[in-house]
C-alpha cells in the first residue's frame, strides 16, 4: 500500500495534472497539523479505475486526514490541487432520486424554525442541489424564488420537469448572485467536497441579506457510528477533503461573520434496506440483506435515526 504523502505531487512523479497532491493547512484557521488520525493509501496509478467504483466499495482509497489542534476539523493534507477531484469523481455520489427524496424529508425538519425567523423570504438557493428535491419544500416553506445549483449533469437530467427550470448547471460563483440578494442559503452534504469551505460560507454571508440564514448539513465525524466503525465508516470517502465536528462547525461559521450559530444532529428516516447498504457487512452478506430488505413486502419498512450528520443554522 503505496503512502498518500506529498511526494506524489512532486515533478518526478508525472502525475495528471487533475490529480495532483499538495500540501494543505486547515481551511477553516489556516493552520498546519501533524496530527495524522488516518494515513493516506492513495495509489495514483488506480485513481482512474477508482473513478467508476461504487463509493459503497469497503476497499476505496482514503486520503491522509489530519486533525487540526485549533479547531478540530479533520482535513486532508496533501489533497488534490485545486480541489481538481470535485468534478472527476462528483458522479459517484449521485444518489438515486428516492433516497434523495428521503434526504430532503429530514433536511427539512428545521425549515418551520428558520421561515419563522426570516420575514423577508426572498430568495433562496440550495448549493448542490442534486435532483433538486429540496425546492420543492423551500417554496412550501414560503420562499420566492427558489434556485438550487448543481455541477452535475446526471442529477439534473433527472431532476423531475417541474424543478428543472429552477437549477443552475454550474458551479457556485459569488459573483453570480447580486450582493445581499438572498434570504436563505442551503448547502447539503457538499462542504465535505469543497477546497475552500471557510470562503464558501464567507461567500454567502455577503450575499445573504441582514437576517437571513445559511443551513447546512455535515458529516460528524464524533457521532456514535463514526467512533464504533472507525476508519470503516462511510464519511472516510476519498471525496471528502475535510470532516467536521461540532467545534470545527460552529468555528467555521463564526470566522465567516455568521451569529446565532444552532448546531443539533440530524435525524433521517429510511428504509431499512437504504440503512442496510450504508453499513459495513462483508459484501456478499450486505447484498442478500439489501435484496431481502427490497422485496415488495419489505420495501415499506421505515426507520428514523440519527445518522451521524449535523445540522446547522447560522444568522447574518
Ligand atoms: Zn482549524
Amino acid at each position: 500500500m503505496a503512502s498518500c504523502s506529498p511526494t506524489a505531487s512532486s515533478p518526478d512523479a508525472e502525475p495528471q495534472a487533475a490529480l495532483r497532491l499538495e500540501p494543505r493547512a486547515c481551511p477553516v484557521c489556516g493552520e498546519r497539523s501533524e496530527r495524522v488520525l488516518l494515513a493516506g493509501n492513495v495509489v495514483p496509478e488506480r485513481l482512474d479505475a477508482f473513478a467508476y467504483a461504487s463509493r459503497k466499495d469497503p476497499e476505496y482509497m482514503h486520503l491522509r486526514m489530519v486533525e487540526c489542534e485549533a479547531c478540530r476539523l479533520l482535513f486532508a493534507d496533501p489533497a488534490p490541487a485545486g480541489g481538481g477531484l470535485e468534478q472527476l469523481y462528483h458522479e459517484a455520489e449521485f444518489d438515486s432520486a428516492d433516497e434523495a427524496e428521503w434526504a430532503s424529508r429530514a433536511y427539512a425538519a428545521r425549515l418551520p424554525e428558520i421561515a419563522a425567523r426570516i420575514a423577508d423570504r426572498r430568495g433562496a438557493l440550495d448549493v448542490g442541489t442534486g435532483t433538486g428535491s429540496f425546492l420543492a419544500y423551500l417554496a412550501a416553506a414560503g420562499f420566492g424564488d427558489v434556485r438550487g445549483i448543481e455541477p452535475s449533469a446526471k442529477p439534473v437530467d433527472q431532476a423531475p420537469p417541474e424543478v428543472r427550470g429552477r437549477i443552475i448547471r454550474g458551479i457556485f460563483r459569488r459573483d453570480d448572485f447580486a450582493p445581499q440578494s438572498l434570504s436563505l442559503v442551503t448547502c447539503f452534504q457538499t462542504l465535505e467536497h469543497l477546497a475552500d469551505p471557510h470562503g464558501f460560507c464567507k461567500d454567502v454571508h455577503a450575499l445573504l441579506r441582514p437576517g437571513g440564514a445559511l443551513y447546512v448539513v455535515v458529516h460528524d465525524r464524533r457521532a456514535l457510528q463514526a467512533r464504533v466503525l472507525g476508519t470503516k465508516s462511510p464519511i472516510f470517502d476519498f471525496e471528502h477533503l475535510q470532516l467536521f465536528c461540532r467545534p470545527s462547525l460552529e468555528a467555521m461559521l463564526a470566522r465567516a461573520g455568521f451569529r446565532d450559530v444552532s448546531v443539533a444532529p440530524l435525524w433521517n428516516c429510511y428504509p431499512l434496506r437504504y440503512w442496510a447498504r450504508l453499513f459495513p457487512f462483508p459484501a456478499g452478506m450486505k447484498a442478500r440483506i439489501v435484496g431481502a430488505l427490497s422485496r415488495p413486502a419489505t420495501r415499506g419498512w421505515r426507520v428514523a435515526l440519527p445518522a451521524g450528520n449535523l445540522s446547522a443554522v447560522a444568522y447574518k
